[in-house]
């Protein structure tokens, strides 16, 4: 709902221009050539106004340009060439099928072009017609082509569309070919191109050194140059990033600067209560943080704040303040946790810093009793509770609060926009802070967490210890084991991380409990080997944590529930197997569970890459163990699909920019969109009344990261 806000903030009333009306809205339909087959086909491509084929951008380019002489060709390759065509001949072959060829001659020589089993082709061609061919050159007796793509030339200086040229490739469907796409694409260039409303302001256009956009639309579907081709797409991404982002930061100043939202009392005791008897010293970066998060609790306006830091950097003590300073106000806080074991974890942990000065805080579990449920239900209404953990039992509907003002959520990338938007209703507009562990790459910070602010606690506490990892291959897996048992002998204690593709599939389970059975009497005898998956039930698997964490059990196999949050400094060596069914940025999670104490650390990661996408998701591991440079490269090798592709994210979908390639443009266009926005908040000046219809008519039905 908030960006309808946002958005009727932005509307312009009795506005002093021109709609337009030029047939680009209309559909189709409308043209030459569109009846209802065609017009089926053509939505199956995302086409249904006239508009939507000027913006249908080619997939690809071929260069047909370089137009050969017939001496020229060479057998093999892919040529264009030009001639007159001297010698036609249709008949039926020995098997039944049809051949029509035709021979094509210059002054340098004779070639033949051949169809099979497409009769009507010959009435295409008459004796005496100039041709462009393109296609492979075949030695067949004679040189030859075998179903070129074909243009006849008028003798008028006319455009060529298929051949001859830099030519556009379509995305297309069946039953639309090529040549057919690439002409009505010509054609409603001609027809309505001239009905194309610039819409950027003009000294944008000039400042940037950007081609109309009349001519970067020609352009990009029928480029004389590739030089050409590239400035058309530059204008045009710029277009469409600019758009999306002015939607972004239109939000984003709409949050910060028009909602109102609480102004916590940030001088309170508790908060330095708690800052004073912390067991270290802070690190510069934990303490920036909070700096940033104090300045945002203190004003009236909602706090939306990213924290992000590795595995390990500290970013629960830095929630503990913020929930610190929503108690000095006498607000309660919520703390969200996608998994039940970093959930309890949590639990005690602010039972720990903020339960000796009397904070109340209460876990929140998806399967407690109902009498249970009810009763802490209550109290949360009631306001006897300050502090509630839980995992998304939380935002369920009949979770209450008396007077919610703060909001934290841990590891965010596992919960949507939406369920952060759920959590924040349940106050009036609480303060949020999403933490996570997986740096954001910067193309994603501009984009799917756009309207957010960020807090990088990028320094970890002092004294950690060294990481080292290992790729185990195949044949030296027996070796892994009697490193875990040398190091366990020596009073260390070990993960072995054992995924399940789906919790939910018994013959792995299977295998993960007989792996842990099998090693316990073999491979690790005489050591304790515990077991901990997500189907055993919340107190059997609190139970084997406890006894991990007290050091009765040494050696823990564990399918991917520990992947987030768990805290055990002693436990300092890791064994992943089957590492090509992980993530990049899960395997970068699960090695942040060790080397949390002083000593070394040691990961050992055993997979068999069988894919190119696995080798490399590998190779970095080894070679790297910043989390930035693991999440970029994670995004490279997955393409920005993943966070892009899906509708979660709420932003418009994008017909030519690609995140990740083209960073630099979004960088730009951000500048430019906070630019206006400075200068014109609501888009309310002459020259920005377009660019708001296009933000509007972009961000049209889509709320999810808006409404967050
Ligand atoms: P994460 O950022 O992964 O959530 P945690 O908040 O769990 O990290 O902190 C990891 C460990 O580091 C905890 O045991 C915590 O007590 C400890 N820790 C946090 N901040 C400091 C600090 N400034 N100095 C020393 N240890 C710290
Ligand atoms: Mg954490």
């Amino acid at each position: 709902m908030a960006l309808i806000f946002a958005l009727r903030s932005l509307r312009l009333c009795g506005s002093n221009y021109e709609i337009m009306d030029d047939g680009l809205k209309e559909s189709v339909q409308v043209l030459k050539g569109v009846g209802p087959r065609r017009l089926r086909l053509l939505k199956r491509l995302g086409i249904e106004t006239v508009e939507d084929i000027l913006y249908f951008f080619p997939r690809r380019y071929e260069d047909r340009s370089c137009i050969k002489t017939v001496s020229q060709l060479r057998v093999g390759d892919v040529e264009t060439v030009c001639g007159e065509v001297r010698i036609l001949d249709s008949r039926r072959t020995r098997k039944g099928g049809h051949l029509f060829q035709m021979a094509v001659s210059d002054n340098t020589g004779v070639m033949y072009a051949v169809w099979f089993n497409q009769p009507y082709m010959k009435d295409r061609f008459k004796a005496g017609d100039t041709v462009i061919l393109h296609g492979r050159v075949r030695a067949h007796g004679h040189i030859q082509m075998v179903g070129p793509e074909y243009e006849i030339l008028s003798g008028g200086d006319e455009d060529l569309l298929h051949t001859g040229r830099i030519v556009p490739v379509y995305s297309s469907t069946e039953g639309l070919n090529q040549r057919w796409l690439r002409s009505l694409v010509r054609s409603t260039l001609d027809g309505h191109l001239n009905g194309v409303e610039e819409f950027l302001p003009g000294s944008l256009i000039e400042g940037l050194g950007l081609p109309s956009l009349l001519w970067a639309l020609a352009a990009v579907h029928f480029p004389d140059s590739f030089e050409d081709m590239e400035k058309a797409r530059r204008r045009l991404i710029l277009d469409e990033f600019l758009i999306l982002q002015a939607g972004i930061v239109a939000r984003k100043r709409k949050m910060k600067l028009g909602t109102p939202g609480i102004a916590h009392d940030t001088g309170g005791e508790l908060f330095k209560k708690l800052l004073r008897g912390l067991p270290f010293d802070l690190t510069g970066a934990q303490r920036r943080a909070i700096e940033e998060i104090k300045t945002d609790m203190a004003r009236e306006r909602p706090m939306t704040r990213l924290v992000h830091g590795e595995v390990g950097s500290g970013k629960t003590v830095v929630a503990a303040l913020a929930v610190a300073i929503a108690m000095d106000g006498g607000y309660q806080s919520a703390v969200m946790a996608p998994t039940e074991i970093l959930a309890s974890q949590h639990y005690q942990t602010l039972q720990l810093l903020l339960g000796a000065a009397g904070a109340r805080v209460e876990l929140l579990l998806g399967d407690l009793t109902p009498r249970r449920r009810r009763a802490a239900l209550d109290a949360i209404a009631s306001g006897a509770r300050d502090v509630v953990v839980g995992t998304h039992a939380l935002i369920q509907e009949d979770v209450n609060f008396s007077n919610l003002g703060l909001a934290v959520i841990d590891e965010q990338h596992r919960f949507g926009v939406a369920q952060r938007a759920v959590l924040r209703r349940k106050g009036p507009m609480p303060d949020v802070i999403v933490m996570t562990a997986t740096p954001i790459p910067r193309t994603l910070a501009l984009t799917v967490y756009g309207d957010l602010d960020v807090s990088v606690i990028d320094e970890l506490p002092p004294g950690r210890g060294r990481l080292t990892t290992h790729i185990v291959p195949p044949s030296k897996l027996c070796q892994a084991y009697a490193f875990i048992r040398e190091k366990v002998m020596a009073g260390n204690q070990a993960y072995i991380i054992y995924p399940l593709v789906e919790e939910s599939d018994k013959l792995e389970l299977k295998a993960a409990v007989e792996m842990a059975d099998r090693l316990g009497r073999r491979e690790l005898a005489g050591i304790s080997v515990g077991l901990i998956h997500g189907r055993m039930g919340w107190d059997e698997r609190a139970d084997v944590m406890r006894r991990f964490k007290k050091g009765q059990i040494k050696v823990l196999v564990a399918t991917t529930v520990i992947e987030v949050g768990i805290d055990v400094p002693a436990a300092n060596v890791m064994l992943i197997e089957h590492a090509e069914r992980f993530g990049l940025a899960q395997l970068h999670q699960l090695r942040g569970r060790i080397g949390r104490g002083s000593g070394r650390a040691w990961c050992m990661i055993y997979g068999e890459a069988k894919t190119d996408e696995a080798r490399r998701r590998l190779k970095a591991m080894d070679e790297t163990g910043d989390g930035f440079v693991i999440a970029q490269k994670d995004l490279e090798i997955r393409g920005p699909g993943e966070f892009f592709g899906t509708r979660q994210h709420g932003l418009p979908d994008l017909k030519i920019g690609d995140i990740v390639a083209d960073l630099a443009i979004m960088e730009t266009a951000r500048k430019e969109a906070e630019a206006i926005l400075e200068a014109d908040p609501s888009l309310s000046l002459p020259e920005h009344a377009r660019l708001k219809e296009k933000v509007i008519e972009r961000f049209k039905g889509r709320f999810a990261l808006l409404s967050a």
